[in-house]
């Protein structure tokens, strides 16, 4: 065994240790109702630390056992609305541990933010003179069609599916994209609702943002099942040219990346959910590894799931590191379209509580700039279209008026969703780092908010 594997069944102990002693406790009718949900708590942050990386084997009697102690704690009057909001989650996870003997990422980051909002951290979260005026990120739906058909997207509700964007609409976009400072950092992600290798102008647009701003950057997100042979030579070429690299701070970084969402590691979850060929994304993929391989196509390719279970997270990061180790590996948070699809709404909501934290956060997609195929503008990445908000139109008005307008709407004078106007102050979307809440913190925070 490895110092490293040494040092990490060490700490595996020392967690397990600490868990049973705290699950003690949580079950101690002689301890006061402060105490049982200190140590709830308490066990809750440690579980959802570890919990979704490593295994945990914990008998399904404790389980039920906790999981009725969570409820009891809830059910008492002077808790505040964020302790039950956890230990709802917490009831979660212990559910999601004695199914899977593993967490889920998404249940993570949700109790992540749960005890963000409890300890009422400063997030993060800073904004310049100069995001109000342009965009970080910019979405251009050239063409609304997409071959899957996700049972967590809104693609097929969409009334403007099919619909295509002229050139000169595109090329209208781009050219007023330069008028943004040229020291200016932002992202043009070349779809929406759709699949960005269907559109046969790819490449060419991706050129265009490339060479039209010296800050520009390009994003891809696809399900990677049809792949054009000519737009990847585009896209080649494209990494070749001078200016495809960038000085970001002391790195230098390429101005074009590629996800690939290939959300399952088996055939069957993924025909499933993606209703596409699994064999046939699979080949695509190895292709495509195999270019970075022979070191014609650099790194700059990601695989991303949608977190929803655990075992299958883990299978899926085994997948990507066995099979494409030039990859790098993402885990998505499970995000709901802001409530027009059934589906991610339910998942999201599957224990029936409402999750009050994300109202405290605030959301960087607020500067977002997100074009439709039809030219209207959407609030963020989340807003399918499928309710429409009037933000304005691109192919009658200068994009970054309508930007403008949209964050005079849309961000909220505290920089809290909760204080925003619907939907964003209902809105679960969260992606990026959050620290947990360590457990050897909560006393000190239950402290503070006792007093
Ligand atoms: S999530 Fe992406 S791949 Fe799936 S249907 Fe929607 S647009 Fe297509
Ligand atoms: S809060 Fe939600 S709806 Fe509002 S901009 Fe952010 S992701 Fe979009």
């Amino acid at each position: 065994m490895s110092t490293d594997q040494k040092k990490m069944q060490k700490q595996n102990t020392a967690n397990l240790e600490e868990v049973n002693s705290l699950a003690n406790d949580s079950l101690n009718l002689k301890l006061s109702i402060n105490k049982r949900l200190e140590s709830s708590l308490k066990l809750i942050s440690i579980l959802s630390c570890f919990s979704y990386k490593t295994k945990l084997d914990l008998s399904p009697n404790k389980v039920s056992k906790l999981v009725y102690a969570f409820e009891e704690l809830i059910a008492s009057k002077p808790l505040l609305v964020d302790y039950q909001e956890i230990l709802a989650l917490g009831k979660h996870l212990l559910n999601e541990i004695s199914a899977n003997k593993m967490s889920s990422y998404t249940t993570k980051k949700n109790i992540d933010i749960s005890f963000f909002s409890l300890s009422g951290c400063k997030q993060d979260f800073q904004i310049s003179e100069e995001d109000l005026l342009y965009p970080r990120i910019v979405q251009i739906e050239s063409k609304a069609i997409c071959n899957a058909k996700c049972s967590f997207c809104d693609y097929d509700d969409l009334i403007r599916k099919g619909t295509i964007m002229s050139t000169e609409m595109i090329d209208k976009i781009l050219n007023e994209l330069t008028e943004i400072p040229s020291e200016r950092t932002f992202v043009v992600e070349p779809y929406k609702i759709s699949e960005p290798f269907l559109e046969e102008r790819l490449g060419t647009i991706c050129k265009k943002v490339i060479d039209m701003h010296q800050n520009s950057r390009v994003s891809i997100n696809s399900n990677a099942n049809f792949i054009r042979e000519k737009t990847l030579e585009e896209i080649i070429s494209l990494t070749r040219q001078d200016n495809f690299y960038i000085k970001s701070g002391t790195f230098v970084v390429p101005r074009l990346s590629i996800s690939f969402s290939l959300n399952e590691s088996d055939q069957k979850d993924y025909e499933r959910l993606m209703k596409l060929s699994f064999k046939k994304t699979i080949s695509n993929l190895d292709k495509i590894h195999s270019l970075v391989e022979k070191k014609e196509l650099p790194s700059i390719i990601k695989i991303t799931r949608v977190s929803t279970n655990a075992t299958k997270d883990l299978k899926f990061k085994s997948l990507v590191k066995s099979r494409y180790p030039l990859f790098r590996f993402g885990l998505f948070k499970l995000n709901d379209w802001i409530g027009t699809n059934e589906f991610s709404s339910e998942s999201i909501r599957s224990d029936g509580f409402p999750y009050l934290s994300y109202q405290k956060l605030g959301c960087r997609r607020w500067f977002d700039l997100d074009i439709m195929a039809n030219g209207k503008v959407a609030i963020c990445c989340m807003d399918s279209g499928v309710r429409d908000y009037n933000i304005g139109n691109a192919f009658s008005e200068n994009i970054l008026d309508i930007y403008r307008r949209k964050v005079r709407l849309y961000l909220p004078n505290d920089l809290k969703r909760g204080s925003a106007k619907p939907p964003c102050n209902g809105c679960t979307y969260f992606q990026g780092p959050m620290k947990t809440l360590k457990s050897s913190k909560i006393s000190y925070v239950l402290q503070r908010k006792n007093t």
